[in-house]
């Protein structure tokens, strides 16, 4: 490292260490003070406890943990519904109070200074990284106003939190988002998921190599039909190999 950046690396987290000092940060969940040498820096001890990291067995399709299965139930239920687009979703952990609130603060409050502790909790996720070694990482793209209105696309975020982190990952911004479906809440049911369907498509100048395996990286993993109309984008234009990871299965 530069001996400059070295010099200013260590006055932030001098400054930081002082700030900590006379603002004590707050668990986001409890509200309990946060000690300085704790794990977390916005989720305290409790919180921590309740995170639930995702280990086997978990559905081998969208990642969901099998409680109590073995291996003779592959997949579970919502995927029997889903029929999954993609070869397979892995989710660091379950959305739960402490994780969904740490996304809520990224994508809500422009809340970048929680991806420490999205990073950590990423790091400490079985299997997950390793996951994304030599893969091309695709974040789902937001729609051109919400980008407008957000600042950020907080997939491309934890995508490039993740590619900084795996072996021989990089990202690429391959797809686009054609229709605006959050604006479309006055559309029935059926014609909300015509519309997701079509919703994607490859970004102009992006050119698919049938030779890469691309990942598909969002921020949680809710129906899966966000992805899936992803992924058919990704085939489409000529993908062979396309999983998903995605931070919070909810
Ligand atoms: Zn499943």
């Amino acid at each position: 490292m530069h001996p400059h950046l070295e010099q200013i690396q260590s006055l932030r987290q001098a400054i930081g260490a002082c700030l900590d000092l006379v603002f004590p940060r707050d668990c986001l969940l409890t509200s309990e003070p946060i000690e300085p040498d704790n794990r977390f820096r916005y989720l305290g001890p409790k919180a921590a406890r309740s995170i639930r990291w995702i280990h086997e067995p978990r559905c081998l399709q969208c990642g969901a943990p099998l409680w109590g299965c073995t291996a003779n139930t592959p997949t579970c239920s919502h995927c029997a519904t889903l029929d999954p687009a993609f070869e397979g979703n892995r989710s660091a952990v379950l959305l739960n109070g402490a994780t969904r609130r740490l996304i809520h603060q990224l994508k809500y409050h422009q809340g970048h200074y929680v991806l420490h502790d999205i990073r950590r909790i990423i790091c400490e996720a079985p299997g997950y990284l390793e996951e994304a070694n030599d893969h091309i990482l695709i974040p789902v793209p937001l729609h051109p106003r919400k980008l407008r209105e957000r600042g950020f696309n907080q997939s491309a975020v934890i995508a490039q939190l993740i590619s900084g982190l795996a072996t021989g990952a990089r990202t690429g911004n391959g797809l686009v988002r054609r229709i605006d479906t959050e604006s479309q809440t006055r559309l029935s049911r059926e014609a909300r998921i015509r519309n997701t369907r079509h919703a994607f498509a490859t970004a102009p100048g992006f050119a698919v190599d049938p030779n890469a395996s691309y990942i598909l990286v969002d921020d949680v993993f809710t129906t899966g039909a966000t992805l899936n109309a992803c992924a058919a984008a990704l085939w489409r234009a000529g993908a062979r190999h396309l999983s998903c990871l995605t931070f919070g299965h909810g």
